[in-house]
């Protein structure tokens, strides 16, 4: 069984560990908070041991019936491999402590490439992160351009990429951002990050993406436009996007045309949290024009997509199982992964 520490029980962090729970080959010996809230006490009620970063605030947990096992640095000394969730630009801080206690770390992708030198994506890069000390899982963003990306580029080639994120203005439980009312654009400047950032995976791609934030809390929408090497046709195109298995296909008949449609689906379909782990393509939205042009629109969980992801990327990293697709198939089934259409 693989030793795997969750540093940062958040929004992230909780999913992974249930997703780690979940692997026959896994086990969660922590998960780690700094301050006492509802998902202290989860961690709790779901038998995971509790770390805190600051052992001075032990009698603060333990006031509010919260069982402490110890600090962070105890936690990081059990595990194999430490998923770290904290929030973004903390885990290049936390790095220090994985190299000095020789231990293998995941960072996500509020972190830039340099923390690990390393980006991960499972269908695209998996056997490069065998033996690595660090990985990045890049962001939900980014994993959900490159899953498409290279499913497509495989298929046919891909000769550039223009893509449009409408991103989400929070997650559901972050009132802190809110209420919010207005569509800004995020940077005003073109290209947004996530175009370089697909390169940390994909680096010989041709892309420009521009994006904005508006007032949702559910999922991203993408708009996206590819040309592409080979001519090929639609069904060729819908062919490859039902063999994937981290490509789901919101179909026509559903009626779904809304990221909360589509949030109310996955609750219907009993995802656990509602998570959506895959892209989510919308069927009726799949066109191909002139054999090369291919456009589309795909809905992005934030707060999911990349759950998957962190779970291959430990198996790579420990080189436990060599061939991503037999990874890829482990983490679906132990997740109970339906497809959504
Ligand atoms: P979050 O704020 O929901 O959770 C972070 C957790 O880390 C909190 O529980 C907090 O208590 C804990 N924490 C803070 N400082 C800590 C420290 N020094 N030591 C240990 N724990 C500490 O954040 P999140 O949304 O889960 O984001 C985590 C990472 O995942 C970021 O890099 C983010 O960019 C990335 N990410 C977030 C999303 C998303 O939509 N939420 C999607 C993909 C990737």
């Amino acid at each position: 069984m693989i030793k795997v520490a969750i540093n940062g029980y958040g929004t992230i962090g909780k999913r992974v560990a249930d997703a780690v729970a979940a692997q026959p080959d896994m086990e969660v010996i922590g998960v780690s908070k700094t301050s006492v809230s509802a998902e202290a006490y989860i961690a709790g009620k779901r038998g995971y041991p509790l770390y805190i970063a600051d052992l001075a605030k032990k009698p603060e947990f333990e006031k509010a019936g919260i069982e402490v096992a110890g600090d962070v640095e105890a936690m990081v000394k059990g595990a194999d491999i430490i998923i770290d969730a904290t929030p973004g630009g903390v885990g290049a801080k936390n790095r220090p402590l994985y190299e000095r206690l020789g231990k293998k770390a995941i960072y996500q992708g509020g972190e830039g490439h340099d923390v690990a030198g390393f980006s991960f994506n499972a269908h695209a890069n998996y056997k490069e992160a065998t033996g690595k000390q660090f990985a990045r899982v890049v962001s939900c963003n980014t994993t959900g351009l490159v899953r498409l990306i290279h499913a497509l580029d495989q298929a046919f080639g891909v000769e550039r990429v223009r893509a449009v994120m409408i991103r989400r203005g929070a997650d559901p439980g972050d009132v802190k951002r809110g209420p919010v009312d207005a569509i800004v654009l995020n940077p005003t400047t073109i290209p947004s990050h996530h175009g370089p950032d697909v390169l940390t995976v994909l680096p010989h791609i041709n892309i420009v993406t521009l994006a904005m934030i508006v007032p949702t809390t559910f999922m991203h929408m993408h708009s996206i436009q590819m040309d592409l090497k080979r001519k090929t046709t639609r069904d060729e195109v819908m062919a490859v996007f039902e063999k994937h298995n981290r490509i789901g296909i919101v179909r026509k008949a559903t009626g779904i045309k809304s990221n909360a449609q589509l949030r109310e689906y996955t609750q219907d379909l009993g995802r656990p949290r509602t998570d959506l782990w895959e892209n989510g393509i919308f069927e009726e939205s799949v066109s191909v024009l002139d054999g090369k042009e291919f456009y589309c629109f795909q809905a992005i969980h934030q707060e999911a997509d990349v759950v998957p992801e962190n779970i291959d990327c430990i198996r790579a990293m420990m080189g436990t199982v060599k061939d991503p697709e037999e990874s890829i198939r482990m983490t679906n089934k132990a997740l109970d992964f339906v497809p959504i259409g």
